[in-house]
C-alpha cells in the first residue's frame, strides 16, 4: 500500500510519523517551502504526549515544553474562581518547537515542500495528484490540508466550516522579570473577554485572548497592541505586561466544522485534522484530536483486511468522540463569554458550585484516548 498525504501541519506530520512507525509506505506533499507554524503556543494533553512516546518523540517534546499542573480560572482582577483537580493538566509548547519535534523524525525522501496540490483524480482504485508536470499515484490519499481543505471542497462540498462570531488573538511575550502563576495555565474572565497565559520557557509566555466581535467591527483592525491594551486595561496588570512585551500578534476568527453525518472519506481519499474535524480552541483539542486521528487511522490500516474496511472503521470509531468534543468546545465558548454583568455573576457562581467530580470526569473524558 502506498499512501499520499497532502498538508504538513500538525495533522499531516503526525500522520507521516504514525505511518513511518507502522512501516507503511507514504509520501507527504506540503505547499509551503518549509514546515512551520504561527508564533504562538499550543497545549497537548498528557495522553497525547504518551502517544508521541510510542513514536519516539515524547522526550524531545517534554524537553521543549512546560508541564502545566492545572488550569486556573480567575476574575478579571486575578481573584481565583476555580482550579482543575489535576496533577498534570498538559504540556504547553511553542508551535514552532512542536513542528520541529514532529518533523525531525521524518526522513527527507518522504516529503516534498513547495507543492500546492490542486488537481486530484480517482480511477481504477487509485488516487492521482498532480503538481506542475509531476504526477503521483497512491492507493490512499490522506487530506490533512486544514479547515479550508481544497480536497474536501472537491469531494465532500457539503461539509462547510461554521463561523462562531468569536475572534482570537495570540502571541508570545518575552519577559525577563519574574511573574505570578508560572506553573498553571491561567485564564482571566471578564464581560465578553477572556485572556489566557502560560509560561512556556525561561522568559517566554504564550497567551491568547477571545472575544465575541463582528467581523466588520473596524476597531478590531486597529494596531493590535493598542486595541488589546485598551480592551484589557481594567484587567490584572500582568495581562497588560504580557501585551506590552509581545512583538507579533496573530488574529484569527474562530470557525469549526459542526458535527455531521457524512463519512470521513470518499472512495480512496480520507480526511484528518481540521480538514474534517476542526474544533474551536476553547478546550485546546484541535491538534490533539488530529494526532489521535493519525494514530487511529494508522492502527486500522495495519489491522483491517482492506483500505475500505479501515476507512469505514475509522469514521465509525472517531465520529462520536469528535462530535462530543466539538459540542463541548462550542458550548464552552458561548458559556464563557457572557455579555452582561448579571450573567457574569451567575457564571462565576455556577463555576464555584460545580462539583469537582464532574469537572474531573469531563477532563478525563476529553483527555483519555480510547483503545482502538
Ligand atoms: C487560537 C487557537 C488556539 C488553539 N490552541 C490549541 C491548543 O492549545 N491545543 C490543541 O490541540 N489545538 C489548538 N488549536 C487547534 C489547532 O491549532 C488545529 O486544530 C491544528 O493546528 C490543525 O492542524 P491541521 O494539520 O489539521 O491543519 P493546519 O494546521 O491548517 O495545516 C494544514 C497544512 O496543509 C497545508 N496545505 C493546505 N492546502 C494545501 C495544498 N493544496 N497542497 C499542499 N499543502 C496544503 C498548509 O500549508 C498547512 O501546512 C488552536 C486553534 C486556534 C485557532
Amino acid at each position: 500500500m502506498k499512501v499520499g498525504i497532502v498538508g504538513g501541519g500538525i495533522g499531516g506530520l503526525s500522520t507521516a510519523l504514525a505511518l513511518e512507525n507502522a512501516g507503511i509506505d507514504y509520501h507527504l506533499h506540503e505547499q509551503a517551502s518549509a514546515f512551520g507554524e504561527v508564533g504562538a503556543g499550543i497545549m497537548l494533553t498528557p495522553d497525547i504526549v504518551e502517544l508521541l512516546d510510542q513514536w519516539g518523540i515524547g522526550d524531545n517534546l517534554r524537553k521543549k515544553a512546560n508541564a502545566i499542573a492545572d488550569l486556573s480560572i480567575f476574575d478579571h482582577l486575578g481573584k481565583k474562581i476555580i482550579s482543575t483537580p489535576t496533577q498534570l493538566f498538559g504540556y504547553f509548547i511553542h508551535r514552532a518547537d512542536l513542528i520541529q519535534v514532529l518533523s525531525e523524525k521524518i526522513p527527507a525522501e518522504r516529503f516534498s515542500l513547495g507543492q500546492p496540490i490542486k488537481a486530484i483524480t480517482q480511477a481504477n482504485n487509485k488516487v492521482s495528484i498532480t503538481y506542475q508536470d509531476q504526477s503521483h499515484q497512491y492507493d490512499l490519499l490522506i487530506a490533512a490540508d486544514g479547515i479550508r481543505s481544497n480536497i474536501r471542497q472537491q469531494v465532500l462540498p457539503k461539509i462547510q466550516p461554521r463561523y462562531t462570531k468569536q475572534t482570537s488573538w495570540r502571541g508570545i511575550a518575552e519577559i525577563d522579570t519574574p511573574m505570578k502563576w508560572e506553573n498553571s495555565l491561567c485564564e482571566l474572565w471578564g464581560e465578553n473577554l477572556r485572556f489566557g497565559f502560560v509560561k512556556i520557557s525561561t522568559n517566554k509566555w504564550a497567551w491568547y485572548a477571545f472575544k465575541w466581535i463582528k467581523p466588520t467591527d473596524p476597531t478590531a483592525d486597529q494596531d493590535p497592541a493598542e486595541f488589546l491594551s485598551n480592551l484589557f486595561n481594567n484587567f490584572h496588570p500582568q495581562v497588560n505586561t504580557i501585551i506590552a512585551n509581545t512583538k507579533h500578534f496573530i488574529k484569527t476568527d474562530l470557525y469549526d466544522i459542526p458535527p455531521h453525518k457524512a463519512n470521513w472519506y470518499h472512495d480512496k481519499i480520507c480526511f484528518i485534522g481540521d480538514s474534517i474535524h476542526a474544533i474551536t480552541p476553547h478546550v485546546a483539542q484541535g491538534a490533539c484530536q488530529a494526532i489521535e486521528s493519525a494514530h487511529v487511522l494508522t492502527t486500522l490500516l495495519k489491522r483491517e483486511q482492506s483500505i475500505e474496511q479501515a476507512l469505514q472503521a475509522y469514521t465509525k470509531f472517531r465520529r462520536s468522540r469528535i462530535h462530543f468534543i466539538t459540542r463541548i468546545s462550542h458550548f464552552f465558548g458561548a458559556f464563557s463569554h457572557v455579555r452582561t454583568k448579571a450573567g457574569y455573576h451567575r457564571l462565576f457562581w455556577s463555576l464555584r458550585i460545580a462539583p469537582s467530580s464532574i469537572i474531573a470526569w469531563l477532563i478525563g473524558r476529553i483527555n483519555t484516548i480510547p483503545k482502538v
